[in-house]
């Protein structure tokens, strides 16, 4: 979330090359170009200290012609609203992918948790809420956690919303903790939906999971599963690299045997920093935070945040990468793309690999909505299934018209979209 680089723009910049590659008219055009509804809001809040404090809040609805909207809300103190913007856009593009009956939208707030207490942080959800309770709900928009929010946050959400509304909407959002309406297997979601798509991805590559190794940025939610699963699958991962609050800077966690995510968990704070003194104590070498991006391994999974790989720091990527896997959203810029696509590095796009998340989402609402909740494993299968289906679909167009995946992949989600707004006589 850098100043000089903007979301919304390159979000905007892989759509019309799209646009022009599916020959969309005018219309196609500015339907999608652009959110169809923004809110922008003050969320004034009674702090602690006794002073009030007013946080900018926002809800961007991209586009609502497969379903009702759903992206997450997230809290950060550089938030801005294009991101938002960009993220919804991305939203409607991954569940147009995995083929679930929604649309997209996002939210945000800009505040920072690490400053905040429980308390306050309340007030801002319920605020939030307050705001646009008749905007968002389950058969209009449902929010979800995002970076920075939890289940938590999602149920005095929710709560504030059911007192406004008068009745109980489990379906209104998701992300609620087990047993407060939550589905099963919403944590591991979107980290185990990225490696089930890794894992198709080796298969079509003649390679064997167990002998590959790979780096990743972050160990938030989604870094976390994806290792756990990747390691159970027998790979080896061998760094991760994470944000330490204290420093405000970057580090890297190297071990050439291959980290274990368990070891780490127990060192890490609930915002994701790995304590560097401990982790040097359990024989991790700490690296500056760029270096997991040059670890000499075979994957490549940024989890982290968007505007990571770019043209500065692409031509650093191992010649042994064969595999990006987009766990964040947008963190490869168009520049660094390109030359992962003339390098030969086999990507699998964002809205794809980590469509993980949503699509549990949907299943979190879809059992909410019929007030029965089904087993881990139920949840876990049909995530698979989503995930590899929606991976072959767009790996089959990739291949018949050799195409890269990302481009595939947003032909097959704007193609639908557009499909949907023309069905429904918007364009
Ligand atoms: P999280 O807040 O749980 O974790 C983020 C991690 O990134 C933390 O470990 C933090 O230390 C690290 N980080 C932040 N800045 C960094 C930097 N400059 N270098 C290295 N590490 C850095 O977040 P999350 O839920 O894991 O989400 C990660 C990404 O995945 C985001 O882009 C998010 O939008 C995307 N995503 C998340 C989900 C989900 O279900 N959680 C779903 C789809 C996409």
């Amino acid at each position: 979330m850098n100043k000089s680089f903007n979301a919304f723009q390159m979000a905007q910049q892989q759509f019309d090359a799209i646009a022009d590659q599916l020959n969309l008219n005018e219309a196609a055009r500015q339907l999608l170009r652009n959110p169809m509804r923004e809110y922008h809001f003050n969320i004034p809040v009674k702090m602690d200290d006794g002073t009030s404090k007013v946080f900018r809040g926002y809800r961007i609805q991209h586009n609502d012609a497969l379903g009702p909207c759903k992206g997450g809300i997230r809290f950060h103190p550089q938030e801005t609203v294009d991101t938002v913007r960009a993220l919804s856009m991305w939203m409607t593009w991954k569940t147009s992918v995995v083929d679930i009956p929604l649309g997209g939208g996002k939210g945000g707030v800009i505040c920072d948790p690490h400053n905040l207490s429980a308390r306050e942080q309340e007030q801002i959800c319920r605020g939030w809420v307050r705001q646009l309770y008749t905007n968002v709900g389950p058969l209009r928009d449902i929010p979800a956690p995002d970076v920075m929010t939890n289940g938590q946050h999602m149920l005095w959400m929710l709560d504030e919303y059911e007192t406004l509304t008068g009745a109980k909407y489990p379906g209104m959002i998701t992300g609620k903790p087990v047993g407060m309406g939550g589905s099963l297997g919403r944590t591991e979601a979107t980290g185990y939906g990225v490696i089930f798509t890794v894992r198709e991805a080796l298969k079509e590559m003649n390679i064997d999971i167990d002998k590959t190794t790979a780096s990743f940025q972050g160990f938030g939610n989604v870094s976390q599963y994806a290792i756990r699963l990747y390691i159970k699958l027998g790979g080896k991962a061998l760094c991760v690299s994470c944000w330490d609050q204290q420093d405000q800077t970057s580090y890297a966690f190297y071990k050439k045997d291959g980290i274990n995510p368990d070891d780490l968990v127990g060192i890490t704070d609930r915002f994701g920093s790995i304590d560097k003194v401990k982790a040097a104590e359990l024989g991790y070498e700490i690296l500056p935070g760029d270096k997991w991006l040059e670890v000499e391994c075979d994957i490549l999974v940024p989890a982290a945040m968007e505007n990571q790989i770019k043209a500065e720091n692409v031509n650093k990527i191992s010649k042994k990468v064969k595999l990006v896997a987009e766990g964040a959203n947008g963190p490869t810029t168009p520049e660094a793309d390109a030359v992962l696509k003339e390098r030969g590095i086999f990507m699998i796009p964002d809205f794809l690999c980590n469509a993980g998340g949503v699509t549990c989402s949907y299943f979190e609402q879809v059992q909410c909505n019929m007030n029965y909740f089904w087993s881990k494993d139920e949840v876990l299968g049909k995530l698979d299934f989503k995930m590899t289906t929606g991976y072959h679909k767009v790996s089959k167009l990739a291949r018949e018209k050799n195409l890269y995946m990302r481009d595939a992949a947003y032909m097959i989600a704007v193609d639908k979209v557009v499909r949907a707004s023309t069905a429904r006589g918007w364009i």
